[in-house]
């Protein structure tokens, strides 16, 4: 039997929450009295996405490519830096990405559609390709204290 040649990556980010910065998920701006802290706009769920497809290609991680030590990328939309990693995706299709955003406040639910549609934009793919869940840690560790947001997100290539 001949199997599709199918890769699976993972990705994992947190960063932390501080106050005076924006609250960047998922491209969205979403009000919040505290944002991430990070070089670029520090979308922890756009960074997840960038890592599961960088595993799934077997390429190494986000840091490799975008450096924070790189003035190129500070301030920068992650979402740009999706659509870099998705042009390295070149000789796969995506099947879908899968995801969660594990935070304790605010709540997220009102957001996801949008943060779909910006993550299915930057990957150029259908919006039932991805999927985007919210947690809370029922107030349990660092993210139960609201110190930091952390996203897990995996994501299937197909060889074309
Ligand atoms: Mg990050």
């Amino acid at each position: 039997m001949n199997l599709p040649d199918i890769r699976i990556g993972n990705g994992y980010d947190v960063h932390r929450l501080v106050e005076g910065r924006k609250l960047i998920l998922g491209g969205v701006d979403v009000p919040h009295s505290m944002g991430l802290d990070g070089h670029s706009d520090a979308d922890a769920l756009v960074h997840a996405l960038c890592d599961a497809l960088l595993g799934a290609l077997g390429a190494g991680d986000i840091g490799k490519y975008f450096p924070d030590t790189d003035p190129k990328w500070k301030g920068v939309s992650s979402l740009r830096l999706l659509k870099e990693v998705m042009g390295m995706c070149k000789g796969f299709k995506l099947a879908n990405v899968d995801s969660v955003i594990v935070a304790q406040q605010p709540k997220l639910a009102p957001h996801l559609a949008e943060m779909k549609k910006n993550i299915a934009s930057a990957l150029d793919v259908e919006i039932d390709r991805v999927n985007i869940k919210a947690t809370t840690t029922e107030k349990l560790g660092f993210v139960g204290r609201e110190e930091g947001i952390a996203a897990y997100a995996v994501a299937l290539l197909v060889k074309k």
